[in-house]
């Protein structure tokens, strides 16, 4: 936000006056050169992390190892990043220690791509010596260097591109791309922590279709799980459909859909995400079928029955309105959200036909709550009882 603009260049400027080149960088100077705004604003300086904590009264050490100390105050916060290079790559991965250097141009060449190597200066004026805004203006993802190299050092980076191709609509640079192609398989040496952050940022860029192409078409979906087998030949179309969706778990149910796979698991999803997606595929076998119930309406969150019926319409097999108006107001008519709403208890069962409590009590607590749900009964002790003690005696 302009908040954390605001707070960046006064922070460059106290390193500036205690003696220190200070510059801001990465995706907030991109973002600001594209006319987007910026969630926040980084600043790299060649003031070592305790020099940065001798300055600033209030800093936590976030990134400590890294060199990123976070200014706490001017607020709102901002990362404070060390000039560094990245040390030796093994395997494929970031490396776990960096080192420090003096001149801000080796600190951009560690960066991935020309667009997020530009730094502004506490003046305003750009310093950009990998020409990023001009493949900013012509709408071009370029690797800093050589891209067989940047793609051997770090494969997340592959991801990235795609991710960025997606957020801004952006050509990858033929040549960058087709080192993406020599490079896919190494994808798995990444961790699926990072696959999976900037796949949440893919399926909600508004251009999951373009992503899912691009994997496609350069290998990298062959060595992720489920992609190698969702993001091929027919399924291409269904992503192109995908749009831009609420939450990135709507990303994940159809991955796992059409990968036949019941939770996200391999991607380390959390409960909740998994939660989420069982419940966005439920809704979505449902509305490939029928429209909505009462009962399903009660069952599933708001947000899964939206989902599910998007999904089931962009499956082009849909029996329910996507019109999420429409399911909203069937979830806000129903007379009851949970058990606890019901005007009645296990207790007074017990009470009202004197049988000892049981699993009984938990059946006819259901009965009650589907007999509510579908307005049959009303919620109301009186009716609830008469209705109860009346099934429970034809019961016998
Ligand atoms: P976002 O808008 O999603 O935050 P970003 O470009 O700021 O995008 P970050 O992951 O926040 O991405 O990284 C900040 C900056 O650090 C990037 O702009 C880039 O200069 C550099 N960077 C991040 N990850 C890598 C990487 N894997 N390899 C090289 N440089 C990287
Ligand atoms: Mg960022």
């Amino acid at each position: 936000t302009e908040k954390h603009w605001q707070s960046a260049f006064e922070i460059v400027g106290r390193l500036r006056e205690a003696g220190f080149e200070a510059v801001i960088v990465g995706g907030a100077v991109r973002d600001r050169l594209m006319g987007l705004p910026a969630h926040d604003v980084d600043v790299a300086t060649a003031a070592l992390p305790e020099e940065v904590k001798a300055i600033f009264p209030k800093t936590a050490d976030v990134g400590i190892a890294h060199g990123t100390v976070m200014v706490l105050d001017p607020a709102p916060p901002v990362e404070v990043t060390t000039y560094r290079t990245e040390g030796t790559y093994t395997d494929h991965r970031r490396p776990d220690h960096v080192e420090y250097v003096t001149s801000l141009k080796e600190d951009l060449r560690r960066r991935d791509f020309t667009m997020n190597a530009i730094a502004i200066r506490g003046d305003g004026s750009l310093y950009d010596p990998f020409r990023g805004e001009e493949d900013i203006m012509r709408g071009i993802i370029r690797a800093v260097g050589k891209p067989d190299e940047r793609f051997a050092e770090d494969a997340l980076r592959m991801l990235r591109a795609v991710r960025f191709a997606a957020k801004t609509g952006f050509e990858i640079e033929s040549g960058t791309k087709a080192a993406i192609s020599r490079h896919a398989g190494s994808i798995r040496h990444v961790s699926v922590e990072r696959v999976k952050m900037e796949m949440d940022k893919i399926w909600t860029s508004g251009r999951a279709g373009l992503a899912v192409q691009l994997m496609a078409e350069t290998g990298l979906a062959r060595h992720l799980p489920l992609m190698d087998r969702a993001f091929s030949g027919e399924t291409l179309g269904t992503w192109e459909k995908f749009g831009k969706p609420e939450r990135t778990v709507e990303g994940w149910a159809l991955l796992c859909f059409l990968a036949g796979e019941p939770d996200g698991n391999p991607y380390k999803l959390s409960n909740s995400e998994k939660r989420s997606v069982r419940d966005i595929l439920a809704a979505f076998r449902i509305g490939r079928e029928r429209p909505y119930s009462r009962m399903d309406a009660y069952r599933l969150p708001e947000t899964a029955l939206i989902a599910g019926a998007r999904l089931a319409n962009m499956t082009g097999e849909a029996s329910v309105s996507a019109e999420p108006g429409a399911i909203s107001r069937l979830k806000n008519s129903l007379p009851i959200s949970s058990l606890k709403d019901l005007a009645i208890t296990g207790n007074d069962l017990i009470k009202w036909c004197g049988k000892k409590g049981g699993p009984w009590v938990k059946e006819w607590l259901a009965n009650i709550e589907e007999a509510v749900v579908t307005g049959h009964l009303d919620n109301n002790r009186e009716d609830i009882k008469g209705w109860f003690l009346n099934g429970i005696e034809s019961e016998g």
